[in-house]
């Protein structure tokens, strides 16, 4: 799905800086996170969060 991060980042969710997890539209979500987004449903109210909040992250975010 994404690539493996092993650096510590601050996951983009939980906002907890955590070693194992994915980067998703260049954001990092942390392995707990990403089980939970696996693990809920898209008709899920939670869902809509996890991908408004990615969806932001994705506009906000500048690399140079
Ligand atoms: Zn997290």
């Amino acid at each position: 799905m994404s690539k493996q991060s092993t650096t510590r980042q601050i996951c983009q969710i939980c906002q907890k800086e955590k070693k194992e997890g994915i980067v998703i539209y260049q954001a990092f979500i942390c392995s707990e996170c990403e089980q939970e987004m696996i693990m809920t449903e898209p008709e899920d109210e939670r869902y809509q969060y996890f991908v408004k909040k990615l969806k932001a992250i994705n506009q906000t975010t500048q690399y140079s």
